[in-house]
């Protein structure tokens, strides 16, 4: 018996496509619970670092808020965004990611921006004032927020962009992992002095993620002497 190749192809296609149908709901569940898990990963490695910044700062509210929003809130917004939009395959060419790499870098400043901003305005603070509750930032209250405040201001960017661009699996991983790297281990460090960190001293600076849209509207503080204060 000969073969041509189309009907190799719908053979093929009727055989796999429920596993590939599969695969990609797979993702639904995999991404929101790898991302909790590196949550707690880099929490686990600041306190490490920074064991004194640790002690007697957490209280049970912080635990309880921080367990909402690392295993509950975050992984569902994540999950319902991957049913609605399953990651297209494993990864497209190597142009378009690192395309869309610097699109979610560029649209993820801007947003976070704008949001961070308004939301530091009078009538929206009060779903911003937990996350600044302590001045001094430690690495696991990253997420220490208002539930909105958790997931429209720090995850809406990827969210938004991934319905309208229709990422890749490999796209979610890194970004997400960039995403809480970046914010558990430099941005909420409580001993460094670094952008973020001014923010929760001064609140009037540094809304972005120091890219560019704080030097654009003059926000940008550099100052190194928290200490003298
Ligand atoms: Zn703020
Ligand atoms: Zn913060």
């Amino acid at each position: 018996m000969e073969w041509n190749g189309m009907e190799l192809n719908c053979i093929l296609y009727k055989h796999f496509s429920y596993f590939y149908y599969k695969r990609k709901t797979m993702h639904m569940f995999i991404i929101p619970f790898f991302i909790s898990w590196l949550y707690i990963v880099a929490s686990y490695y600041d306190y490490t670092q920074n064991k004194e910044q640790y002690s007697a700062k957490i209280q049970q509210k912080h635990i309880e808020n921080l367990f909402w929003n690392v295993f509950v809130f975050k992984p569902l917004s994540l999950g319902v965004i991957l049913y609605i939009r399953p990651p297209v395959d494993t990864y497209h060419s190597l142009s378009a990611e690192i395309l869309y790499v610097l699109i979610q870098i560029g649209f993820g400043e801007v947003w976070f921006y704008t949001i961070h901003y308004i939301i530091h305005t009078k009538y929206l603070y009060r779903f911003h004032k937990t996350h600044h509750e302590n001045n001094e930032v430690i690495g696991i209250f990253a997420l220490y927020a208002h539930p909105f405040d958790a997931i429209v201001t720090n995850i809406g960017s990827i969210i938004l962009l991934h319905y309208i661009i229709h990422f890749s699996v490999f796209h979610v991983y890194f970004i997400g992992t960039i995403a809480i790297v970046n914010t558990v281990i430099s941005s909420h460090t409580g001993t460094k002095v670094g952008f973020h960190q001014l923010h929760h001293k001064r609140f009037t600076c540094n809304y972005g993620m120091n890219y560019f849209m704080d030097k654009l509207f003059g926000t940008k503080d550099n100052s190194q002497s928290i200490q003298d204060e």
